[in-house]
Formats: structure tokens, C-alpha cells, sequence
């Protein structure tokens, strides 16, 4: 009989810390999948929502989240990580279409040390493009811009086989 591997702890050996943790009522990502805070939505299903990052690393930097709360992947079990990150990268699909990107990177942080910021977990999708290779500071985008670009990312996925 072959060996099961188990790859979820439902008692992980100790908790990540993070500062972020807030109440779940408090969550900023919750109130964005209850649309009680605004967002620039890409794509959305029964279980996901993901949404243009406000302060991107690059335009089209777009974030996956579960809509059920969780803070880090360490509260998900192993199907509910694995369907996180196949849409992370159907999303990453329309953010690489839409942008003119060459290529993307996927950056998930779990814990304070790991510069989490907010304590629900989220898959970042940042596209990059051959020229611009290295760089990696903030951007401020304007409103209509990022609504350009959100709709430009959502009819590439809308498109998508
Ligand atoms: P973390 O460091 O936790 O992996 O990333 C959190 C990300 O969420 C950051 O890149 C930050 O810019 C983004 N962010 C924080 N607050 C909001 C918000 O209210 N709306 C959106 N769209 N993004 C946010
Ligand atoms: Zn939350």
C-alpha cells in the first residue's frame, strides 16, 4: 500500500503571527467580497473574488482572494489552496493578455515576517514586462485608470477558453 502523504495540519504546529489580524467583522478583503468597501473587479465566482491591488507593484497587479476568511494558507485545507491558486493563474491569463506583459510573478505572504498586510489570505498575480524587468516599486494609478484596466483584465478572463 502506498504511502498517504498528508499535506494539511488541521492543528498546525504553532500559529503564524501577524499585527494585520483583525476580528473577521473588521476584515478590509471581507468587506470587499461583501461590497461593503469598493474594489476594481476581474473575475468572481462562487468562491473567489479577485480585484485590482491598490498600491501595485505593477499596473494590472491584481489579487485572488477565497471568499472565506482566513488569514493565512495554513487555515485553508488542501483543495481549498489548490482551487486558489488554478484561479490565480486563470487570472493570470487576463492580467498578462491585458497588460502586454512578457511574464508574471505570483507572491502569496503569510505572517508578519513575510510582510503580510492584511490577514485574509490572497494570491498577488504582478505581471512584468521584458523591459521593465527588476524593477519593483509602488504605483499610484488614477481612478479611471485603474477602471481601464480592470475592464481590460475582465474581458481578457470573460474570454478565456
Ligand atoms: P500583503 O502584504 O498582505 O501580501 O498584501 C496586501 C496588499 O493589499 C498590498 O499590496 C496592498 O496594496 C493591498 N491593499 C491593502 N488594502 C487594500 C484595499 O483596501 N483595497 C485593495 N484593492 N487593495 C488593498
Ligand atoms: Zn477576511
Amino acid at each position: 500500500m502506498p504511502p498517504t502523504r498528508k499535506t494539511t495540519l488541521k492543528t498546525p504546529l504553532k500559529r503564524i503571527y501577524n499585527s494585520a489580524s483583525v476580528p473577521q467583522k473588521d476584515c478590509v478583503f471581507c468587506k470587499i467580497v461583501a461590497g461593503i468597501l469598493p474594489s476594481y473587479k476581474v473575475y468572481e465566482d462562487s468562491r473567489h473574488l479577485a480585484f485590482l491591488d491598490i498600491n501595485p507593484f505593477a499596473t494590472g497587479h491584481t489579487l485572488v482572494c477565497p471568499k472565506k476568511h482566513g488569514e493565512t494558507l495554513w487555515d485553508m485545507d488542501e483543495h481549498e489552496i489548490a482551487d486558489v491558486f488554478k484561479v490565480a493563474s486563470k487570472v493570470s491569463m487576463g492580467v498578462v493578455y491585458a497588460m502586454g506583459a512578457d511574464g508574471f510573478r505570483i507572491m502569496q505572504n503569510n505572517g508578519e515576517a513575510a510582510n503580510q498586510a492584511v490577514a485574509h489570505i490572497h494570491v498577488h498575480v504582478i505581471p512584468s514586462k521584458l523591459e521593465e524587468k527588476g524593477k519593483f516599486s509602488r504605483l499610484k494609478l488614477s481612478e479611471d485608470e485603474m477602471a481601464r484596466v480592470a475592464d481590460a483584465i475582465k474581458s481578457e478572463i470573460a474570454g478565456l477558453p
